[in-house]
């Protein structure tokens, strides 16, 4: 990014082509020699190249912000009244009120910027220019100051902004004293920044109204789209029609030299260099900003795709399993009605076209589909009208007589969105998984797996072994029992035995070793074996298992499946032909759901 603003900057470097601002005499004093660029993204990382940190006077540029005061205080009904949002096509300084009403063109050049510094409120308590002052403050996101001597100087020139405000007061576009509205307006165009403030200020619009840096809710969003609307068509004056058709941004540029370009989202960038043309704006930061769109392809009617990625995947429950170990007749039940509960994952920011691609899955799928599983664990922002078609895609779910879990742990679309419609939100996408498949086994009708008790002998390990082989083992197993809470396998403990889970559910969770925050990785129902990995390789205990209800288990503690070993090989092959064979059936399926999550 650097290096690209860098090349832009010394391209037109060494450009001295337009003149000083002189009719504001102060403005002849500054260094036609100054060249800044500052870009800062909508989530406020600073790129500067250039004079950056020399500063100017932010003049004109000043109108969009003290446009937005005026929204968020009169309401935009009021500000409407007194000023249109018609570009003028005309110069800054043009008299461009409309017949009748005499109402300014437009809030960007003169004429409506002073109806607009009239909109801000004067209170005993909060006088107009102090207010102005501390909000462009919070745009830039430090204490900015004003340049007295340039006001004096503009104020002591300023006939023609006078004679404008004389007008505006003729029809009532300002209130009295008249004087004191074209005052706060040359002091609000002495504010003084350098371009990393500017670059912040438009940044903050690019946010959506909240400064990046400091996290400050400056303008309402609501009001931001209107700020943009009259920068993309006004902004550059008598060049704005151009301008969008060549750089395409929303912009404004002021006669001290800055010129502001915003990009909705992404963010804000300034440019200051004195030297302006006939237009008043400045030629290099012009030519920069036109070079930047170029580079970077900003221009804002080249719209990417806001829709195509959406749907990140969607794939069914047959393919996938939440973390729930399940005995192997429940599996059997997953795998045969799985592919009834599809799972659709949405990702990014969402806006009514997203949920058109989400509406037209769901309607391919309905006649087969039992439940669909919306998961939006990967989504951004949702507006509200996004979240009303989503509402609608649960109800339309509904009427097909079909069900829909919603996997949303940051809460975006909130529960109340569906009521009423018997919609289960859970806070995460195992949540969901795995009361679609209680559902399914449920609606099986096979008996509670929690409630089963398995016999030595009825485990697929000793099924596995010939009567000698099941003797022998059956006579190598203890019997142990743990309280619900108790752990049966601690994580980083020695291996030191092999269970067969004959009652109750003991859950497998792993620590961080860092942050030692526990991660659920399975529950364990009766009829299966565990703690065989680290026996076998001897390792340390990768996870820990405890008891949530009463626990039963056969232990074959470490020593007697050694003594196996010694005094019958055979039974020992037997046992872990077994193991492997389970454990291999365990990374297969590891194996699927990896690339299912790849494709
Ligand atoms: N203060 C200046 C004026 O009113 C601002 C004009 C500008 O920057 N275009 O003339």
């Amino acid at each position: 990014m650097t290096r690209r603003i860098e090349q832009v900057h010394a391209r037109y470097a060494d450009v001295m082509a337009g003149t000083l601002a002189n009719y504001i005499p102060e403005l002849t004093r500054a260094d036609p020699r100054h060249f800044g660029i500052a870009l800062v993204t909508a989530d406020g990382h600073q790129y500067a190249v250039g004079d950056v940190d020399v500063a100017f006077t932010i003049q004109s540029v000043s109108k969009a912000f003290t446009y937005g005061m005026a929204l968020d205080h009169c309401g935009p009904a009021t500000v409407e009244k007194h000023v249109g949002v018609e570009p003028s096509g005309e110069a800054f300084n043009s008299i461009s009120l409309e017949a009748g009403t005499g109402r300014p063109r437009n809030p960007m050049i003169n004429a409506g910027a002073i109806a607009v510094t009239g909109l801000v409120p004067d209170l005993p308590d909060e006088p107009r220019f102090d207010h102005i002052l501390d909000t462009f403050s919070r745009y830039a996101g430090r204490g900015l100051d004003w340049d007295r001597e340039v006001f004096a100087s503009e104020s002591a020139t300023g006939f023609r902004n006078r004679a404008i405000a004389n007008l505006l007061r003729a029809s009532e576009v300002i209130p009295d004293p008249v004087d004191e509205v074209v005052e706060d307006y040359f002091r609000q165009c002495a504010i003084l920044v350098d371009c990393v403030d500017l670059a912040t200020m438009a940044a903050t619009l690019a946010n959506g109204g909240t400064n990046p840096s400091t996290g400050d809710r400056v303008l309402e969003p609501g009001h931001v789209e209107k700020v943009l609307s009259v920068m993309s068509t006004c902004g550059m004056y008598d060049y704005s029609g151009t301008w969008t058709y060549e750089v395409g941004l929303p912009a404004k540029s002021g006669v001290g030299g800055g010129v502001i370009g915003v990009l909705p989202g992404q963010f804000g960038v300034a440019m200051f260099s004195p030297l302006l043309d006939v237009n008043g704006n400045s030629v290099r930061g012009v030519a920069a900003c036109r070079d930047l769109s170029r580079v970077f392809d900003l221009h804002l009617l080249r719209a990417p795709s806001m829709s195509a990625h959406a749907i990140r995947r969607t794939y069914l429950l047959s393919e996938v399993a939440s973390t729930r170990g399940r005995p192997a007749v429940d599996e059997a039940i997953l795998a045969e009605h799985g592919n009834e509960v599809v799972v659709i994952e949405l990702q990014g920011d969402l806006f009514a076209t997203c949920l058109e691609r989400l509406v037209r899955e769901v309607d391919e799928r309905i006649a087969r589909a039992h439940t669909f599983v919306v998961d939006l664990r990967r989504t951004g922002t949702w507006d509200q009208s996004t979240t009303g078609l989503l509402r609608g895609v649960a109800a339309d779910v509904r009427t097909a007589g079909a069900r829909l879990v919603v996997a949303d742990p940051g809460g975006t679309v909130g529960e109340s969105t569906f009521d009423g419609l018997d919609v289960t939100v859970a806070p995460s996408l195992d949540e969901a998984l795995l009361a679609c498949e209680e559902d399914l086994l449920a609606a099986s009708g096979r008996p509670d797996p929690a409630a089963a008790r398995f016999a030595v002998d009825e485990f697929s390990l000793t099924r596995a072994l010939d009567p000698d082989g099941r003797a022998r083992l059956q006579e190598a197993l203890t019997t142990r029992s743990w309280s619900p809470g108790e752990d049966i396998v601690v994580q980083d403990d020695e291996a030191d035995a092999l269970f067969l889970l004959a009652e109750g559910v003991a859950r497998v969770s792993y620590a961080d070793p860092a942050t030692g925050l526990e991660t659920r990785i399975a529950d364990l129902y009766p009829g299966v074996v565990f703690g065989e990995l680290s026996v076998v390789g001897r390792d340390r205990r990768s996870a820990t298992v405890r008891a949530r209800t009463p626990v039963r288990c056969h232990v074959l503690e470490r020593p007697r499946l050694d003594a196996l070993r010694e005094e019958a090989p055979r039974v020992y092959t037997q046992v872990l032909e077994h193991l492997l064979l389970s454990s291999s059936d365990r990374l297969r399926r590891a194996n699927r759901e990896a690339a299912s999550l790849r494709a």
